[in-house]
């Protein structure tokens, strides 16, 4: 049976379906809970980002994932 553990949260998810119980960004497996609370922490980050550059909003995200890692959570301020 095929299991993945969130790099952030360490919660394992039987059976997991990619974009629907995890997401895999950069080399992090990440569940959809972490992702949630990662989208929210990117939001109005992005919304003040003029113009918008996808390379930047890749590295945000993956700093981001790095940051929660440590913590073990994802921060939202
Ligand atoms: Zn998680």
């Amino acid at each position: 049976m095929k299991t993945i553990t969130c790099d952030i949260c360490k919660r394992t998810i039987t059976q997991p379906v990619v974009e629907r119980d995890y997401f895999h960004i950069g080399h992090r497996d990440i569940c959809e809970s972490c992702k949630d609370q990662l989208d929210l922490v990117a939001k109005p980050v992005i919304r003040t980002k003029q113009p918008f550059n996808y390379e930047w909003y890749n590295q945000f995200v993956q700093d981001s994932i790095e940051k929660s890692i440590v913590r073990g959570k994802v921060e939202v301020r």
